[in-house]
């Protein structure tokens, strides 16, 4: 029996995870993949993409991603906050414009290329501005 262990927003984060399990020998399968390539507006509000494992191995595997996770937030979000350049608030979180797409353009989807420039979001009015 396979169980969820995990939702992403986008399928190209189900197959980091995956590929991470598969380095670990650990089978695993991304679920409603397809759904959410064609509809990925509405990713969010189906529940995502389900990265899903037999029964057996749910606890390693949510062991090792949840691992990685805590790396990857420390890489990608860092410790420091910058200004909002609209409203002057330190209440903002990085956010990499236009990464996404280029990944997914990496990985050979078919979707068009979007430059990748670093920004930032505020918590505080929600524009985002270019550091
Ligand atoms: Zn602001």
């Amino acid at each position: 029996m396979l169980v969820t262990i995990s939702r992403y927003s986008f399928p190209y984060e189900a197959h980091i995870a995956k590929s991470r399990l598969d380095s670990e020998g650990i089978p695993s399968f991304v679920a409603d993949e397809h759904t959410i390539n064609m509809q990925w507006l509405y990713s969010n509000a189906l529940g995502g993409v389900r990265l899903q494992v037999p029964e057996a191995y749910a606890e390693a595997s949510i062991a090792i991603l949840s691992e990685d996770r805590e790396e990857d937030l420390v890489e990608e979000y860092g410790i420091e906050t910058k200004k909002c350049a609209y409203c002057g608030s330190y209440d903002t979180e990085f956010y990499p414009i236009g990464r996404r797409w280029a990944f997914l353009v990496f990985l050979g989807l078919d979707f068009p290329l979007f430059p990748v420039k670093d920004g930032i979001k505020c918590k505080q009015c929600g524009k985002v501005s270019k550091t």
